[in-house]
C-alpha cells in the first residue's frame, strides 16, 4: 500500500518509513521540519535505496496536502505523527499545542475524507493514562482529559475525534497507538533521535552526557517506592515501535481501536544508565536531584492486546536500545547537524525525486 506519513522526518516517523519500505510498502512524507531535518529522509533513502517524496509543509495547509496526495494517488493510508511533543512547553504555551496538535489531526482527517483515504494510524501516548493507580496499564485503564498537561490532553482529545469519525463513517479504520517510552536508533547508526537543545527525555540526555556534550545526568528522585528508588518506565526500541505501525496498518479494519505499544517490562533510571555504561564502555556521571513535578513513579504496559490482535510483540531489550543509541550518538555527535541544513537548503521544498 501507499502510506502518507505526516511528521515522517521525525524520530519515530523516519524509522517507520524505513520499516514500511522494508515491508514492501510505498511511503510519502509531509513534514514542516519544525522539529526535524530533511537529512533524516535522505538517510532513509540511503538505507532503503528507494526514493521517498517529501513535501515540506505544515499539514494544516490543506490545499498543499491535497495537491501532494493527488500527485501520488492512490494513497491508501495515513500515519499521523506530526505534532508538538514537549510536555513542559505545552504547559507554558497551551494554545499553540491545541492549535498545532488538534489542527493537524483535523486537517489530516479532512484531507483523507476529500481524497477517500480510509485508514489512519495515530501517534498517541501512555501519557493519556495520567496518574493511574493500577499497573500494568491496559487499554481499558482509566484515561481522561483531566490530565496534568495540555500535550496529554491533545492526545486524548484526538483519540476521541478519531473514535467519533470512525463511528460516523463506517468505511474508516482509525487506530490509536499509545506509545510507552520510545528509545534506541537504527542499528546502522544513520538515523536516530535528534532533539533540539537540551533533551527532556532520559535516554537522549544520557547519550549526550556519554559523548561529553553535557556534564552529568540529573536523576529526578531516588526516593520513589520502587526497587532502587528511581522512576521506572517501559522503554520500547524504536525499531519495535516502527514494526508496530506496520502491523497496525496491515491489520486495520473499519472502526476505531487502540493499542498499547510497549514491552511490559519496567526499567529504572539507574538500570538504564547502567545499561548505557555497558554499551558505551564508559562511566556516566550522575547527580541525584529532586523529583520532577508531574512525574509518576512507575509506568509500564500490558502489551498483550497488540500481541493478540496485531500479532506484534516487542523483541528488543534495553541493552539493544542503549547499544544502538550509543552507535547513533557517537557517530553523529551533533545529530543530523549542519550538513543536513545545507543539504536541505540546496534541495528546495520537494525532495526525493530519485535522490538517494
Ligand atoms: P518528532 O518531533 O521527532 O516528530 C514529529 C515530526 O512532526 C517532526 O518531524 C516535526 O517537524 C513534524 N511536525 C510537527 N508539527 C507539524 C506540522 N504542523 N506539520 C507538519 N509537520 C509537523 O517526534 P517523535 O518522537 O518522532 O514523535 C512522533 C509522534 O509520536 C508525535 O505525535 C509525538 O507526540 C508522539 N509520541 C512521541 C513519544 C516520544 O517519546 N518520542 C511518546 C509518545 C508519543
Ligand atoms: N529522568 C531523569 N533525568 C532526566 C530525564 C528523565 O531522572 O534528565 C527520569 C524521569 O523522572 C522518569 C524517567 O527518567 O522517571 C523517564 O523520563 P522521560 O522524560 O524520558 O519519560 P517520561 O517521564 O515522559 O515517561
Amino acid at each position: 500500500m501507499r502510506v502518507l506519513l505526516s511528521g515522517g522526518a521525525g524520530y519515530i516517523g523516519a524509522h517507520t518509513a524505513l520499516a514500511l519500505i522494508e515491508a514492501g510498502h510505498h511511503v510519502i512524507v509531509v513534514d514542516d521540519l519544525s522539529n526535524s531535518s530533511a537529512e533524516a529522509i535522505v538517510r532513509v533513502q540511503q538505507l532503503s535505496g528507494v526514493a521517498v517524496p517529501l513535501l515540506v509543509a505544515d499539514v494544516r495547509d490543506e490545499p498543499a496536502l491535497r495537491a501532494f496526495v493527488q500527485a501520488h494517488s492512490p494513497v491508501d493510508a495515513v500515519i499521523h505523527f506530526a505534532g508538538a511533543k514537549a510536555v513542559g512547553e505545552s504547559v507554558a504555551d497551551p494554545i499553540r499545542y491545541y492549535d498545532v496538535n488538534l489542527g493537524s489531526a483535523i486537517a489530516v482527517l479532512k484531507v483523507m475524507a476529500a481524497e477517500r483515504i480510509s485508514a489512519i494510524v495515530f501517534s498517541s501516548s501512555a501519557t493519556v493514562y495520567g496518574q493511574s493507580e493500577s499497573l500494568p496499564l491496559s487499554e481499558s485503564s482509566p484515561t481522561g482529559i483531566d490530565l496534568a498537561n495540555p500535550y496529554g490532553k491533545t492526545k486524548r482529545i484526538i483519540e476521541a475525534i478519531l473514535e467519533d469519525a470512525a463511528s460516523a463513517d463506517p468505511g474508516l479504520a482509525a487506530i490509536a497507538l499509545r506509545y510507552f517510552n520510545p528509545v534506541g536508533a537504527h542499528p546502522s547508526g544513520l538515523i536516530g533521535e535528534d532533539p533540539s537543545g537540551v533533551p527532556n527525555n532520559l535516554m537522549p540526555y544520557v547519550a549526550r552526557v556519554a559523548v561529553g556534550a553535557l556534564e552529568r545526568v540529573g536523576i529526578f528522585g531516588d526516593d520513589y517506592d520502587t526497587p532502587d528508588g528511581t522512576g521506572q518506565r517501559d522503554y520500547i526500541h524504536v525499531l519495535d515501535l516502527a514494526a508496530g505501525h506496520v502491523a497496525a496498518l496491515e491489520h486495520a479494519r473499519a472502526g476505531y481501536d487502540v493499542f498499547n505499544l510497549g514491552t511490559g517490562v519496567p526499567v529504572s533510571v539507574l538500570e538504564l544508565i547502567a545499561a548505557f555504561e555497558r554499551a558505551a564502555g564508559r562511566s556516566i556521571p550522575t547527580e541525584v536531584l529532586g523529583r520532577r513535578p508531574g512525574d509518576v513513579a512507575v509506568s509500564y504496559c500490558d502489551p498483550s492486546k497488540a500481541g493478540r490482535v496485531l500479532d506484534w510483540i516487542a523483541s528488543r531489550t534495553i541493552d539493544d536500545a542503549c547499544r544502538d543509541t550509543w552507535r547513533w550518538q557517537s557517530r553523529n555527535p551533533a545529530g543530523y547537524g549542519s550538513a543536513a541544513d545545507r543539504r536541505a537548503a540546496a534541495s528546495g521544498s520537494q525532495l526525493g525525486a530519485g535522490a538517494a
